[in-house]
């Protein structure tokens, strides 16, 4: 046996879940759509535009973060080359000092450790 369960027409038609149980929405309707009489929240339209606000949120998020990645690859990636550029000149045609070599690289190898 099933249990129909009516609508009440002066409410919106939206079925509002709580823990145990859900009901018919407690809020007169205000806006009519297709057929359906809806309040201002569970409006069609107005969830729609909830919805597209949150994704906008969403990418804008997505957005930076990513910037904010491919930042730190790119400096991962500058940090390797010129960390492997010094290794690879170190003690072979000394412009300067070994021992300035030796410092860069070691600060190199400790900035690249420091980074995020
Ligand atoms: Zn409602």
């Amino acid at each position: 046996m099933t249990i129909q369960r009516q609508l009440d027409p002066t409410y919106c038609k939206e079925w509002v879940s709580e823990v145990y149980t859900h009901h018919q929405c407690q809020r007169r309707w205000v806006v009519e759509r297709d057929g359906h009489r809806y309040c201002h929240q569970h409006d069609p339209e107005a969830v729609k535009a909830r919805h597209a606000k949150r994704d906008a949120a969403w990418d804008a998020k997505w957005a930076e973060e990513r910037a904010v990645t491919e930042a730190r690859a790119h400096k991962l990636a500058t940090w390797d080359v010129l960390y492997e550029a010094l290794k690879a000149v170190e003690g072979s045609y000394p412009l300067l000092p070994n021992e300035v070599y030796l410092q860069l690289i070691r600060a190199l190898a400790a900035a690249e450790k420091g980074l995020p």
